[in-house]
């Protein structure tokens, strides 16, 4: 009988033993076909914090270079958004689809855009709406934003004419080409100094689709200091951030941003963040710089 049990229990641990070593050849087999999945995963482009990194460095990491042929050549794309915006020109609303892979890095709120990290020549923002479509009075035949942008940039604009305040916006977003354009116009001009008040192509905040120059009826409808003395702008600095816009170059603020104080000038964000920027006191530039994000797209 013991010699039965024994003979059992010793039978039973071999069927055990050979179960445990067939489990195990499993698991190393999963684990070989599972690596290249983990390792595709692995190399998924994100975007990176800013602080990760000491040096500003454009998509192809390389250090920012100023535009060259290879970025001013027209593409077929860029074709396709100079007609966008031709059609808006003329009073046509349109939409820009987004083509190609997701752009993260440069739809994030919070991508840093300034006198070193540059949006690509290519790069053009999903959603862009017309702002006259929805009420917002604008200068010229109509001009475009990212659809959540102007949704709120709709509520701000309301919000300070319930109170008598007048906001009409100047400009918003400004393609690639665009920016050349305006910039090489304001270069002609003014040479050098041109820098000092328009952003290089790629280096301008309107290419996020984002950004709106404010102007109204107090200073004859043009873009200038003066708006920054007028109830509108008073309005805005106490109340822009609720509808998640901020102003992006403020009084004294050169030194960091690069360029001199731009009262008319606001960024949309999202709430979230403007009330973040507001509490870390920071200013855009300097809260960007802390926890922005590079524009790779
Ligand atoms: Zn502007």
């Amino acid at each position: 009988m013991i010699r039965e049990a024994r003979g059992k229990t010793t039978g039973l641990a071999e069927r055990a033993r050979r179960l445990r070593r067939r489990a195990e050849v499993l698991a190393a087999i999963l684990v070989l076909f599972s690596m290249p999945l983990l390792w595709s995963l692995s190399q998924q482009v994100r975007p990176t914090p800013i602080n990760a990194l000491a040096q500003p460095v454009t998509r192809a990491g390389s250090l920012p270079q100023a535009p060259g042929p290879a970025q001013t050549a027209a593409t077929q794309t860029d074709v396709a958004r100079t007609d966008a915006a031709a059609r808006t020109s003329r009073g046509e609303s349109v939409e820009v689809a987004h083509e190609g892979p997701p752009t993260k890095g440069c739809d994030d709120p919070r991508v840093l855009v300034d006198r070193t990290h540059a949006l690509p020549a290519d790069y053009a923002p999903a959603n862009l709406v017309s702002l006259r479509r929805l009420g917002v009075p604008v200068l010229g035949r109509d001009a475009l934003l990212r659809r959540e942008a102007a949704e709120n940039l709709e509520h701000l604009v309301a919000s300070a004419a319930a109170v008598g305040e007048e906001l009409t916006v100047a400009s918003a977003y400004r393609s690639y080409a665009d920016q050349r354009a305006s910039h090489a116009r304001l270069v002609s001009v003014y040479g050098r100094r041109a820098d000092k008040v328009s952003a290089s192509p790629g280096h301008s905040q309107h290419q996020l689709g984002t950004a709106v120059d404010f102007t109204n009826a107090a200073v004859g409808y043009e873009v200038r200091r003066g708006f920054g003395y007028t109830g509108a702008s008073r309005w805005l600095a106490a109340h822009a951030h609720e509808y998640g816009f901020v102003l992006a170059y403020p009084l004294d603020g050169e030194a960091k941003t690069g360029y001199g104080w731009e009262p008319w000038h606001y960024r949309y964000v999202g709430a979230d963040v403007a009330r973040r920027i507001r509490e870390s006191k920071l200013g855009l530039q300097g809260f960007l710089l802390r926890e922005g994000v590079l524009p790779r797209c």
